[in-house]
């Protein structure tokens, strides 16, 4: 079923999905299965499955030093999405970037998508890499997930081409995406995104819920008329506090800020995170959202948690 559908269907007026990552390169899938094993418990309407771009880490070599290569981190993406299928008959949503495809490779990822039954997807330009590699790609390949949207847009519209129906998913900023000067251009290309083909939005973590009210009712002002998923996510850590804002430029509210600062117990610090997103959450419904997505970060203990109070 389309993502738009979920939205669309009148049996429940509440949703949520949640978001996963691949195993790191080495470890078992089992651990992912164990988790994902808790969470449905209360019948996700779909997962998302997020896609690593190659990157640079240090890797220890025989005689002991570090040496700096670029590897995937977490492959596995498409794999994952199958077996989900097989094992919980759930929609799922493979994330895509712009990195290093062309037309003939994104045309073979929506076969092998098509063959494995998925017609959902979220396309995405992708992160800069550590280590001072700028997202520059060469040409001939897509710069920005607009350039997806429209690629696969063209080829669902195509009438001679079986294999593209997609719903199509993108990334929305309620306090702007970090390298965009301002929100009005920020929206700007996200209208753009949308008038190429998208059919919903998922918007990136924040904890303040007027965020997302004010972007909502932006988007709509500049005719942005797709859904709008928010995506939520509890804070686990005092660190949590400046990563967060810096890496995805995002603000925290001050009581939020206060309460975790003049906590000293990890713990508690993480049930902190816990009752705000429930607070976030409940606020949500209660304005009418139909549906919350979570982002697990490969943590699902909190999510769990959450979605047994407000599911
Ligand atoms: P775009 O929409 O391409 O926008 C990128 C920037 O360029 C913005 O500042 C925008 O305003 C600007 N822009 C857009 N179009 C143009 C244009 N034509 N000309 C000039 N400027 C333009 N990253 C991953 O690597 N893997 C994932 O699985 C993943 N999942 C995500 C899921 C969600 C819900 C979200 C919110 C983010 C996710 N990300 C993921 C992070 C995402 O890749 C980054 O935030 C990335 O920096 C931007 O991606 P985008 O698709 O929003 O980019």
């Amino acid at each position: 079923m389309k993502i738009t559908d979920h939205i669309l269907c009148k049996k429940k007026n509440s949703l949520f999905s949640f978001e996963i990552l691949p195993p790191l390169i080495g470890k078992n899938i089992k651990n992912t299965f164990f988790n994902l094993d808790r969470l449905m418990e209360f019948k996700p309407s779909f997962i998302n499955v997020t896609y690593h771009n190659k990157e640079f880490i240090f890797l220890k070599q025989k005689n002991g030093l570090l040496k700096l290569k670029k590897i995937s981190k977490r492959p596995g993406t498409i794999s994952i999405c199958a077996t989900i299928i097989d094992k919980y008959q759930l929609d799922v949503v493979p994330h895509i970037i712009c990195k290093n495809l062309n037309k003939k490779i994104v045309e073979n990822i929506l076969i092998d998508l098509n063959f494995l039954g998925i017609n959902n997807i979220l396309l995405l330009r992708g992160d800069n890499l550590k280590y001072g590699e700028k997202f520059f790609p060469k040409k001939n390949k897509y710069k920005y997930a607009y350039d997806l949207v429209k690629l696969v847009n063209n080829l669902n519209i195509k009438k001679n081409y079986p294999i593209s129906d997609f719903c199509i998913g993108v990334a929305g900023y309620p306090e702007k995406h970090i390298e965009s000067p301002n929100i009005e251009s920020d929206l700007f290309f996200l209208k753009k995104k949308v008038e190429s083909g998208a059919n919903y939005i998922i918007t990136q973590m924040f904890f303040d819920n007027k965020k997302y009210f004010s972007f909502v009712k932006k988007c709509r002002i500049e005719g942005i008329h797709i859904p709008i998923i928010p995506g939520i996510k509890p804070i686990s850590s005092k660190k949590q506090l400046n990563s967060l804002p810096s890496k995805f430029y995002l603000s925290i509210p001050n009581e939020l800020v206060k309460e975790i600062k003049k906590t000293k117990n990890k713990k508690n610090i993480y049930d902190i995170g816990i009752e705000w997103a429930i607070h976030q959450s409940k606020e949500l419904k209660n304005y009418g959202t139909k549906i919350i997505h979570y982002y697990t970060m490969d943590k699902p203990e909190n999510i769990y948690k959450i979605l047994k109070y407000v599911f």
